[in-house]
């Protein structure tokens, strides 16, 4: 259960008062997640931080009453400061095929600016990518919003990227980035709701989206390793997935972090084993250089 109720408001009073009200209406005494909302510029998660929403927080976790301490941001810069200060749990953030090609910013209407989409968009923004990878690291599991971009992704004409995706291809790319743990669907409907769950039992073929995101008109991840698995089979037997994620953990944290060696020491056939043959690049629907970097997560591991 996620207690949405601290709201990075100047009135510390006025949150006490709200999420006393909502354990009130939810009949309960404990949340699992105390989620600081709506934390989109420096200086909100500055006042945040330093000020008493963030000394509340911590309270309660001490005191037992949340589990964890959340944040919710559409701003990667803002969200990774966040991460990097040990000082949050969980982050709730907006994840799907359009906002992460999309440059960091205060303002998320900027998200979906039909001029931001104009030119063809490549790869994802840098900013994102380590986010996402420095929450893996750290151990900060992300809850995903906006994963259908408000329904806009669902809709051939409202798609920025040009083409309609579906809702478990969405699911999927979100659920398969790197530290997401969930994906909170919205809907509008109950037929909504169904097709989200419909997730999980749908087969492989429903939920893979490389082919789709490979054939969007207005962008590009050429090159970029989406970690979608169509490389496969190797005939070394070598997880390119697997070992491609580990080598940009390591190149988004310029070192080789302990927990990523170890994860890396416990793949069953390492980069090492690469024989150059090939036949993974020929399957990749994103160009991405699998051999070469192989032969550069052989050499930062050792193995
Ligand atoms: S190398 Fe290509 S095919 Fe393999 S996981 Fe990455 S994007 Fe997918
Ligand atoms: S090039 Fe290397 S990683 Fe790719 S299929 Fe061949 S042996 Fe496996």
């Amino acid at each position: 259960m996620e207690g949405r109720t601290v709201q990075a408001h100047p009135d510390i009073g006025e949150v006490r008062e709200g999420f006393a009200d909502q354990l009130n209406r939810l009949e309960t005494d404990r949340v699992e997640i105390g989620m600081i909302h709506y934390v989109d510029s420096m200086a909100d998660w500055e006042t945040v931080a330093n000020g008493p929403v963030m000394a509340y927080a911590r309270e309660l976790r001490a005191a037992g009453t949340i589990g964890c301490i959340g944040l919710s941001s559409h701003n990667p810069e803002v969200a990774l400061a966040a991460v990097n200060t040990g000082l949050i749990d969980v982050l709730m953030f907006s994840v799907n095929p359009c906002y992460d090609l999309q440059p960091a910013g205060e303002d998320v209407e900027e998200l979906w600016a039909p001029k931001n989409y104009e030119n063809s968009l490549v790869n994802m923004d840098p900013q994102r990518q380590e986010l996402y990878e420095t929450c893996q690291r750290l151990g900060v599991g992300i809850t995903v919003m906006k994963a259908f971009g408000g329904g806009d992704l669902l809709s051939q004409t409202l798609s920025p990227a040009g083409r309609a995706l579906t809702a478990l291809q969405c699911l999927h790319y979100a659920l398969t980035r790197p530290a997401v743990a969930s994906v909170m669907c919205g809907a509008r409907t109950l037929e909504d709701l169904d097709a989200s769950a419909a997730y999980e039992d749908a087969p492989e073929s429903e939920r893979d989206y490389a082919a789709a995101l490979a054939a969007l008109p207005k962008i590009s991840w050429q090159g970029h390793c989406m970690y979608c698995g169509h490389c496969a089979p190797c005939p070394k037997g070598i997880d390119v997935a697997a070992a491609t994620k580990f080598l940009n953990l390591c190149r988004a944290q310029g070192a080789v972090p302990e927990t990523v060696r170890e994860h890396y020491a416990l793949l069953p056939h390492r980069a090492a084993e690469c024989i150059a043959c090939g036949a993974c690049e020929k399957r990749c629907p994103f160009g991405v250089p699998i051999v070469e970097n192989m032969r550069q997560a052989a050499a930062l591991f050792g193995a």
